[in-house]
């Protein structure tokens, strides 16, 4: 309780229209969502950010961290627990500005835990709800001297693109509790591409029938604050921000952060789907049909209905 309060005071405008509709959003089962024409590009968005957190883990192990201490930034409903867990991390902390988004991500949490068989230690963990482009996160901490392995910050960071303020205050979040050797991790809309198919089109906006970008106007784009809206089959329709790459990089520069990998999803993509692992996970997260698995049968199903429930966000 004491975590939400600050939150309420702290929020701006345009952190209120993110609050409330991401707080509004419903919960909708599997069978709903797999109806959903969006249901193989939430998969496949789900797909590559397994496999991200999975390579990165193996990074941060490879270099000698045993207990790894994870900060979720724009942690939404929770939907990359599962994932931490797979990957065995000790600690976590989920941070969202929307509350009902920071319940439902403890309240999975909590699920998991308590459903955990009794050998497997399931990682610690911490909820915050904050608008982390205006609050400094560390001093919420419960414990103030916890560093990072690895902030993962996604589908997020172009909401706070709104000014350099705020922009900035992610970034400080996101950097200035990792450990030297540490990663932050994000996935973002590349303002290249969005920028370009606006040129391309001869209105001030581009899309089909699932989705819809729309500008204000365009030949100008400002560093900061370039808006958008950003509408999928109604689930996303908050202003979101241009996020100008070479100037994040050199913000970045700040917090002692340097570029290590940069790619788009068709790279990354065509890279890791070469693996052998990467390809199997995808055709179990995208297939509608039970997978096996080691116990076989309807335990299979079980699975993967746990698997697309909390892998979704
Ligand atoms: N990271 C989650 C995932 O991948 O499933 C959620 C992604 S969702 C597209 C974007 C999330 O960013 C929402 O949960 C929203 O509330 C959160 N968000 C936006 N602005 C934020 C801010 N200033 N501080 C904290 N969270 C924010």
């Amino acid at each position: 309780e004491e975590e939400t309060s600050p939150t309420k005071k702290l929020v701006s405008d345009h952190g209120e229209k993110v609050a409330s509709h991401y707080n509004t959003l419903q919960e909708v089962g599997l069978v709903v969502r797999s109806q959903s024409r969006i249901f193989y590009m939430r998969n496949f968005n789900n797909w590559l950010k397994s496999v991200l957190i999975g390579e990165i883990l193996d990074r941060v192990r490879g270099a000698g961290s045993r207990n790894v201490s994870v900060l979720d930034l724009g942690c939404g409903k929770g939907g990359d627990l599962l994932k931490w867990r797979r990957g065995g991390i000790s600690h976590i902390v989920c941070a969202d500005i929307a509350e009902v988004s920071v319940d439902q991500c403890r309240t999975r949490y909590e699920e998991m835990k308590r459903k955990s068989h009794s050998n497997e230690k399931i990682f610690s963990a911490q909820f915050i709800a904050s608008d982390c482009s205006k609050e400094v996160l560390s001093e919420r901490l419960d414990d103030p001297e916890l560093m990072f392995d690895i902030c993962s910050c996604q589908f997020v960071y172009h909401y706070s693109f709104e000014s350099e303020q705020k922009a900035d205050m992610m970034l400080r979040n996101a950097c200035e509790r990792l450990k030297p050797g540490g990663f932050f991790i994000g996935t973002t809309p590349d303002a290249y591409e969005l920028v370009k198919r606006l040129e391309a089109s001869d209105s001030l906006s581009f899309g089909n029938e699932v989705f819809k970008v729309s500008f204000q106007s365009k030949g100008s784009y400002p560093l900061f604050g370039c808006q958008y809206h950003f509408s999928l089959e109604g689930v996303v329709n908050v202003p979101e921000f241009l996020v100008y790459f070479p100037l994040f990089e050199h913000m970045a520069k700040r917090y002692n952060m340097r570029l290590v990998l940069k790619q788009r999803f068709s790279e990354f993509f065509e890279e890791k789907v070469k693996k052998e692992n990467h390809r199997s996970l995808m055709m179990k997260m995208m297939a509608l049909e039970p997978f096996p698995c080691e116990d076989g049968g309807q335990q299979a199903t079980d699975n993967k209905e746990q698997y697309c429930h909390a892998e979704e966000h």
